[in-house]
């Protein structure tokens, strides 16, 4: 979630005074612009840095959202034909309603479109047409009304119709897009309509500055809203899918996640790394320490491996101290990196000072040739244990 990013640095839990000061410099001194930048800032603008599993819930979400959209747009798009019949001239009924059957149509097929859209860029590229269906009509009301002067219910109703670019812009808040999203989809539509009566003759500076100024308001409504939408889906489903006792993905959600990143790995032939880690020695915390200390060390187990992961790498509480690292597009070499990064100075300390270890069992998608993921876990858990035989501490 955004936070001020102040919170982060502050360890209200710890009760001596000189420890809660240290823990505050010593997470000040980790502290990077580009690790602040991608954990607060990058995935709002640009879609970056963001678990895969949340990215592809946005775009799922947004491709409905279309398909909704669409759908009653097309309905209100109708039933406003009678309406343009009562308030306008006779001579002007059938460009109105040849335009509105045109649309409707239109709205129709993204409809049919967008229910099944699942790439970014074709989702987008129906939202940018379910955006643009307005603006056609409010073209056609343009040039009708351009040299016309109305009253009454015809004025009313052509005011309407000089409104829809504001009512576009102010519909872009409706969907979760990130901030480049919104510029690219809400830019050609400003500029479109800000021109437009270049194609008349009837073009002002003036009346360009001011429409451009109202506009850009709305977009910055729009975009704010819009960066909101994403962090509130972000946030919500990190906590729905978080074991809450230490901030990994929970099992049952990290099956799904699972499911859809080998899917998606064997599709495009990719690699898929999967690391299986069981903590050494676990039960002597417990046993020593006590419950509460074992748990504590659950906590900083997750924390250092988040440390050490890319963003778009997932780690799931598996079971009591077990846990998997999946990392999506990765080669063995790059995924033997990341262990490296692990075991060079493990997983913190343990409660009497030495470092809290793990035995590793690591298995790659295109190596081993396997065809579900439950086979690549067993693959890897059998070389967690091949790493527990060898006298712990390592990986496999
Ligand atoms: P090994 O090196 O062979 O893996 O030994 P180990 O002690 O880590 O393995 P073992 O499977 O014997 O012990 C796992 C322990 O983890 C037993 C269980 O009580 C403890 N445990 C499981 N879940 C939790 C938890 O949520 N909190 C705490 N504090 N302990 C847990
Ligand atoms: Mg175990
Ligand atoms: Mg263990």
């Amino acid at each position: 979630m955004v936070s001020l990013g102040i919170a982060p640095y502050f360890t209200p839990f710890t009760s001596n005074r000189d420890t809660e000061l240290f823990s505050i410099f010593d997470r000040r001194k980790n502290w990077s612009l580009n690790t602040y930048l991608s954990e607060h800032v990058w995935w709002l603008l640009f879609d970056k840095d963001i678990a895969t599993h949340i990215r592809r819930y946005r775009i799922d979400t947004i491709s409905k959202r279309i398909a909704l959209t669409a759908a009653v747009f097309g309905v209100f798009t109708l039933a406003w034909i009678p309406i343009d019949i009562f308030s306008f001239d006779e001579k002007h009924h059938a460009k109105f309603v040849i335009t509105r059957l045109g649309i409707a149509s239109l709205f129709g097929l993204i409809y049919l479109y967008a229910r099944n859209g699942s790439h970014r860029v074709s989702v987008l590229l129906s939202l940018f047409a379910l955006l643009f269906c307005p603006l056609i009509l409010h073209g056609v009301g343009y040039q009708v009304f351009i040299d016309n002067n109305l009253e009454g219910l015809a004025q009313i109703n052509s005011n309407l119709y000089a409104g829809l670019p504001y009512v576009i812009i102010a519909g872009l808040s409706l969907f979760p897009v990130v901030a480049i999203e919104t510029l690219l989809l809400a830019i050609p539509l400003i500029l479109w309509e800000v021109g437009m009566p270049l194609f008349y003759g009837s073009f002002s500076w003036v009346e360009a500055a001011s429409q451009t100024w109202l506009l850009g308001l709305f977009l910055g409504v729009s975009l704010l809203n819009s960066m909101i939408q994403v962090a509130q889906l972000k946030g919500l489903m990190e906590r729905a899918d978080n074991d809450p006792l230490t901030g990994a993905i929970a099992r049952r959600s990290g099956t799904n996640m699972l499911d859809f990143l080998f899917n998606v790995a064997n599709k495009k032939d990719s690699p898929f790394a999967l690391a299986f880690l069981d903590l050494d020695n676990f039960k002597s915390i417990n046993d020593v320490y006590g419950h509460e200390a074992g748990d504590a060390a659950l906590r900083q187990t997750v924390d250092v491996l988040h440390e050490k992961v890319r963003s778009g790498d997932i780690v799931i509480r598996w079971g009591g101290e077990e846990f998997l690292i999946v990392l999506p597009d990765t080669s063995i070499d790059d995924a033997k990196l990341v262990l490296e990064r692990i075991t060079v100075d493990w997983l913190g300390p343990r409660p009497d000072g030495t470092p809290l270890t793990a035995s590793i069992g690591l298995a790659e998608r295109t190596l081993e040739n396997t065809e579900t993921w439950k086979q690549l876990l067993d693959l890897a858990d059998s070389r967690m244990y091949e790493a527990k035989q060898a006298g712990r501490a390592r990986y496999v």
